[in-house]
Order: C-alpha cells, then sequence, then structure tokens
C-alpha cells in the first residue's frame, strides 16, 4: 500500500523569494521567541531574515519584538509609537493599544509562547 501525500497540491511558494515552503505554519526561533506563522507564506529563512530586519525593541524589558507577533503599543512624547510584548513575561502594560507589527499588511497569525 502506497500512499501519496502530495496528490493534487503544489508546494505553497514563499512570498519572498519564491522558493517552494514544505509545509505551514512556517515556525522560527527568534530572541526566545517562537514563531508561528501562516499567512503570508514565508519560508523559514525568509521569515528569520524579516525578524531581523523588522524587529523592534520592547519599552518595557528592551528585548527584541520580532515581527508578526502581537504587540502593545505606547504612545511616547513628541508623537513616537513605542511596543511593548503583549506576553506574560513581559505584562505591564497598562493603558495601551493593542496591534500587531509587521511588515507591510498582516494576515492572521498565531504566536505560542516559549513558557
Ligand atoms: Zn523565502
Ligand atoms: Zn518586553
Amino acid at each position: 500500500m502506497r500512499e501519496d501525500f502530495l496528490t493534487g497540491s503544489d508546494p505553497d511558494l514563499c512570498s519572498e523569494c519564491s522558493q517552494p515552503v514544505p509545509g505551514r505554519p512556517t515556525f522560527v526561533e527568534y530572541e526566545g521567541e517562537e514563531i508561528f506563522l501562516f499567512d503570508p507564506i514565508i519560508c523559514a529563512t525568509c521569515l528569520l531574515e524579516l525578524c531581523q530586519r523588522h524587529s523592534v525593541v520592547c519599552a518595557n524589558c528592551g528585548n527584541k519584538i520580532p515581527p508578526y507577533s502581537m504587540v502593545g503599543v505606547l504612545k511616547a512624547d513628541h508623537g513616537e509609537q513605542q511596543y511593548v510584548h503583549m506576553t506574560t513575561r513581559c505584562s505591564s502594560v497598562g493603558s495601551a493599544f493593542h496591534g500587531y507589527l509587521g511588515k507591510g499588511t498582516l494576515g492572521p497569525f498565531v504566536q505560542v509562547e516559549a513558557c
């Protein structure tokens, strides 16, 4: 008995480098945060690169916040925005706006806590 798992479905292509992405979600670990990305389709290599390029520093704990994770947005002086983690490890947010940090428009995503 032989089953063909690929019947009828082409592999998804990375929206950054157009290489086939073997399966979703794409999973990377960056700065201690685990990121599971369903949409957009991005391969692990590109996702890690995006993390390095687009992550911001948390205004609360000083650690990196990777793109495609949930953030709290704080209004700072001079109209600037500061970002904080929306995780249990870094949770002294107080009154803040909730938002998503990403590159361009964001699709749905899931973040799983590393604890
Ligand atoms: Zn890629
Ligand atoms: Zn933090």
